[in-house]
């Protein structure tokens, strides 16, 4: 199988915007078993800006442009620098591509990074994709890689799309917020009810929140792509979605008949 596997900010970070260490050492084990096992691994990973936030020691996540693009140069290299050393650990090679939103609208382009991550598949590198946020404003910008993960894993022809998350799946409420919220297991069609109670962002680090992965399951689904929300404090989590298990809320994908 190919799959796309998503990990944002808050599975990567502690609140201080360094390295959740555990949880990214645990994360490069599975992703590197998974390969082990015969399927492609393609990672789209957050925390550029949030790491350079740590390592440039500033208070809080930046609002200005400038200053986050600046915190993505630093943060960016970072995290390339861990992941290069904890894949390596188990001999597996990684592929920095970094993407613009042109870089999928533009026919042309598009095409180029197709091919390229074609090759690095077929290369057995395990390509790590973010957004390109040092060059990337807000015109160019796809904003956050939830929609950036959909866009890859149907340009790729990806089997599979799973979002690691800070929260089990999809709820009928706010899990932070409702006590009586409930996790929905199956979706088979994104209904206006539940874009009316996804809720608003993340954490105070990350961009994305539920209603930017409805938007992403809503991508994929058009092209018969199946998509998984589960939540990524223990990334062994992925065993259980590839062995089929009922984690998390999974979208499934429209099949042509
Ligand atoms: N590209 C941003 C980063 O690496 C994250 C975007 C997102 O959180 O979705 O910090």
């Amino acid at each position: 199988m190919r799959i796309t596997v998503k990990v944002g900010t808050s599975n990567l970070t502690h609140a201080t915007g360094r390295m959740d260490i555990r949880r990214v050492e645990s994360l490069c084990k599975v992703l590197s078993d998974i390969k082990n096992a015969g399927h492609e691994v393609i990672l789209v990973s957050s925390g550029a800006i949030a790491m350079g936030v740590g390592k440039l020691n500033l208070s809080k996540r930046p609002d200005d442009m400038p200053t986050k693009q600046a915190a993505a140069a630093v943060g960016q290299s970072e995290l390339m620098y861990v992941y290069d050393k904890l894949f390596s650990e188990y001999n597996h090679t990684v592929a920095q591509i970094l993407l613009t939103g042109e870089d999928i609208h533009d026919e042309k382009r598009h095409e180029n990074f197709a091919n390229t991550l074609e090759r690095l598949l077929s290369l057995k590198a395990l390509p790590i994709i973010n957004e390109n946020d040092t060059v990337s404003t807000s015109e160019i910008s796809v904003g956050e890689n939830d929609t950036l993960s959909a866009l890859v894993a149907v340009s790729v022809k990806s089997d599979l799309l799973i979002l690691l998350s800070d929260v089990d799946g999809l709820y009928t409420a706010d899990p932070r917020t409702s006590e009586k919220s409930e996790l929905i297991p199956f979706v088979r069609e994104i209904t206006p009810e539940m874009l009316s109670f996804a809720g608003g962002k993340g954490t105070a680090l990350s961009t994305g929140g539920m209603a930017t992965k409805l938007g992403a399951a809503a991508i994929v689904m058009r092209s018969g792509i199946d998509m998984f929300i589960v939540n990524g404090a223990n990334p062994e989590i992925l065993y259980e979605v590839l062995d089929g298990k009922p984690v998390g809320t999974r979208f499934q994908g429209r099949k042509n008949s």
